[in-house]
Order: structure tokens, then C-alpha cells, then sequence
């Protein structure tokens, strides 16, 4: 009798764990995302892509205390495995319509999914979003919000599926663990603290579109390497990464201007001098880019002048690191100034897409009408570079020796 009572408490406690305490279970810990709505989104269609989803409908009345107590109707609803709803944003908040005519129209502050496995969300212009966990909904003025509470191990998968190149487990299991490490500064060093959500799902944060694109090895690897974080001195570190460096990776003190990250200094990505680079097999080893003189000075126009014509007619590099990243631009003209590299690049790219200038280490030809940019590498070229990590794990580096590699001085705990 007292064998099976016994029995019962250990399974409730087994069952019960790992709720408690995540806190040494980093890769359970909960978190929410964030996602970034700066155009304007006033229509959703979701649809219960696999499992029954539980729909909670909050009033809007319910955040004016006031109303509270005459208009608080809380409408639950089930969204069936395979059934459709639109949620629209108009003037008296969020309303929902259902492809077997169960409207809801009065108006709610928030819409929370919880309970099926995946649910997915189509918006207009963009490719659809399959999510797991909890899915809450809401609005910011005149934009639908989308809050997606989930652990960290399915955040990690996400993430590196996206992120990761090619098929090398410990290439793999090193952006992983580069990964969860970021993560974890970034639960601890929040971004958005005025916000209701711990990060967003940009790269501002760390890039996260849901769980369409997760891969199974990827999956199977984060289980591996459960917890797994890049520490320095015994704290969790910022880590930084980048596609291609082209053989040389940058300081954060010289690109960054940062004083207290000596686990990115900057060294060769090769095993010696005289040995060919770690991400040499890179498509973004060279690259080579020819653009209109006056759609530069569009861009220059356009990024910093706010759209006005002549404030600035010319730009030059004015600082360069040993490594031939240029970190600092100077912009010529009425109102001359310097940009840092990095803030150039991410403009240069939003003007002219990603695959237009893929770093700030290059030479530029200057033609009558043209200018030819001919660049090495891919990103900023400070920590852990992708296609060498990648290099480096076909030459059967283990993924602590690859970490270890890219941020000296660091442990793997
Ligand atoms: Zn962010
Ligand atoms: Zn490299």
C-alpha cells in the first residue's frame, strides 16, 4: 500500500519538476516573442493547422476598469483542426469571423490560442507564420500585435534552423549553442522593457519566423547540447557571429568601439598563415556589386538626410581596422558627419537589399556613371564566423574546440 502511494508521489513529482524549475532547466524556461509590426496589419486569417486551439476573447471594456463590471463578457470558443477564422482590426477593437458563422463582433482587446499544436497565421504580403505554444493577439493603435509565448529549446530550434548553413552536427551544434548563449543575455539584459514581451523577433534581438522552417537534425542537435551556454570568467557571454569573414575576423573593440569583450579579438580564420581560410568554400567569400551614381546619392538622401536632396553629395571611409573593415564613414556635403560601419551597412542593405553589399570590407572603383564595389565576406566579421565554423567541423573540429576557436578564453558549461 504504502509502495504504491509512494509510486503515485514520485510520478506527480516526476510530472511536476520540470515546471519548477527551469531555472537550472534553461531550456525549458518560458519566454515570449515579440513580433515586429510596423506596417500597417489590420487583417489575420487563422487557420488550426494541427490540433484544437482553444480561443479566449477578451472584451475591450475589460482594460477600461470603469466598464468593467456591466460589459466583461470573457467569449471562449474552440478553433478545430483544420477550421478557419479572420480577426480585423476596426475602430472598436478586434473581431473575429469564423468560416461556419459563429461571429464575433462585439469587439475585443485581445484574442489568446492555446491548447492545439500548430496554428497558422496569414497576413496580407507576407509569408505565413505556423506557431506554436501560446498565441495572444492584440493591438497597438491602429496594428494587430502578435505575442507568441513559448521555452527556449523551441526558440533555439527556430532560430538555428534558420540561421545555421549546411548539414556538419558539431558546425551545427556550435551556432546552437551560440544561439541559446545570446539568448540568455538577452533574457538577462532585456531590450524591450517596456514592452510586454522579452524579445522581439528581428535581428535587433535574434531572427525568429516561427516554427515552418525548423529542421529535424537541428532539433535533435539542441536536445544534444541541453543548456549548453559559452561562458567567460564564469558569467554567460554576448556572443556575435557572421557569415563569411573572408579569412580575417574583426575586434568588437575596433568595429564596436566596446571595451569589455576581449572573447572577440580579432585573428585569422585559418589555421596559419599559410593555410587556405576556414570559410574559403563561402559563396561570400568575394563579391563584387555595381551601382548607379545617383542612386547612391538617393541612398544618401534617403538614409540620412531624410529624403532631402544635396545635404550630403559624398562619402568616404575614415576608419579602418588592421583587417580592412571600414568602421567609420564619412558623409560629405552641407551637414557633414560620421556614421559608425555597421549603421551604414544595415542602411546600405535596407536600401538595396541584403545581397547588395554584403560587408563594410571592400574597394570601391569609381566610373563615369557607376561606382563598383568589389567586397570580401558576409556581415559585421566579428566572433564566430558560420561558413568557417562550418570549415572547420568538416575537418573534425568538435564543437566546443570550434567555440572555443571563435571566442578565446570562453568555457562551455
Ligand atoms: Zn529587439
Ligand atoms: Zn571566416
Amino acid at each position: 500500500m504504502h509502495s504504491v502511494k509512494l509510486l503515485i508521489l514520485l510520478l506527480i513529482a516526476s510530472i511536476t519538476l520540470p515546471a519548477f524549475s527551469y531555472g537550472q532547466d534553461f531550456d525549458q524556461k518560458p519566454l515570449t516573442v515579440g513580433f515586429d509590426t510596423h506596417t500597417d496589419l489590420s487583417t489575420l486569417r487563422i487557420q488550426a493547422f494541427s490540433g484544437d486551439w482553444q480561443m479566449t476573447c477578451i472584451p475591450v471594456t475589460a482594460t477600461s476598469p470603469a466598464r468593467l463590471a456591466t460589459h466583461s463578457v470573457i467569449v471562449e470558443k474552440t478553433l478545430s483542426e483544420g477550421e478557419d477564422s479572420v480577426l480585423m482590426l476596426i475602430p472598436k477593437g478586434l473581431i473575429g469571423r469564423f468560416s461556419n458563422d459563429k461571429d464575433l463582433d462585439s469587439g475585443f482587446a485581445k484574442v489568446v490560442f492555446s491548447g492545439g499544436e500548430f496554428l497558422n497565421l496569414e497576413f496580407p504580403d507576407m509569408p505565413p507564420l505556423l506557431l506554436q505554444g501560446k498565441i495572444e493577439i492584440d493591438f497597438v493603435e491602429k496594428n494587430i500585435r502578435i505575442l507568441n509565448s513559448i521555452n527556449t529549446a523551441q526558440f533555439v530550434v527556430s532560430c538555428a534552423s534558420r540561421i545555421a548553413i549546411g548539414n556538419e552536427p558539431e558546425a551545427l551544434k556550435a551556432i546552437i549553442t551560440v544561439i541559446r548563449t545570446r539568448l540568455k543575455y538577452l533574457l538577462e539584459n532585456p531590450l524591450h522593457k517596456d514592452k510586454p514581451y522579452d524579445l522581439c523577433n528581428t535581428e535587433h534581438c535574434l531572427p525568429f519566423e516561427g516554427c515552418g522552417y525548423n529542421r529535424e537534425l537541428v532539433d535533435l542537435l539542441v536536445a544534444e547540447t541541453r543548456n549548453k551556454v559559452i561562458t567567460f570568467k564564469g558569467k554567460s557571454i554576448q556572443p556575435r557571429f557572421h557569415n563569411t569573414c573572408s579569412g580575417k575576423i574583426s575586434a568588437a573593440s575596433d568595429i564596436y568601439g566596446v571595451a569589455n569583450e576581449p572573447y572577440h579579438p580579432a585573428h585569422i580564420d585559418a589555421p596559419d598563415e599559410q593555410s587556405a581560410e576556414n570559410c574559403y568554400h563561402s559563396p561570400n567569400f568575394h563579391w563584387k556589386i555595381e551601382l548607379q551614381k545617383f542612386d547612391v546619392l538617393d541612398f544618401l538622401a534617403l538614409a540620412f538626410a531624410a529624403g532631402a536632396d544635396k545635404i550630403y553629395t559624398a562619402w568616404e571611409p575614415e576608419k579602418i581596422d588592421n583587417n580592412g573593415r571600414i568602421y567609420q564613414i564619412a558623409l560629405k556635403g552641407r551637414r557633414p558627419k560620421s556614421v559608425s560601419g555597421t549603421e551604414f551597412l544595415q542602411q546600405l542593405q535596407f536600401h538595396f537589399g541584403q545581397n547588395s553589399i554584403k560587408s563594410m570590407k571592400f574597394n570601391i572603383e569609381t566610373l563615369t556613371r557607376t561606382v563598383i564595389f568589389k567586397g570580401m565576406g558576409s556581415g559585421d566579421g566579428v566572433g564566430m564566423c558560420l561558413y568557417g565554423a562550418d570549415g572547420l567541423a568538416k575537418k573534425n573540429v568538435s564543437y566546443e574546440d570550434i567555440l572555443k576557436f571563435y571566442y578565446p578564453g570562453t568555457e562551455i558549461k
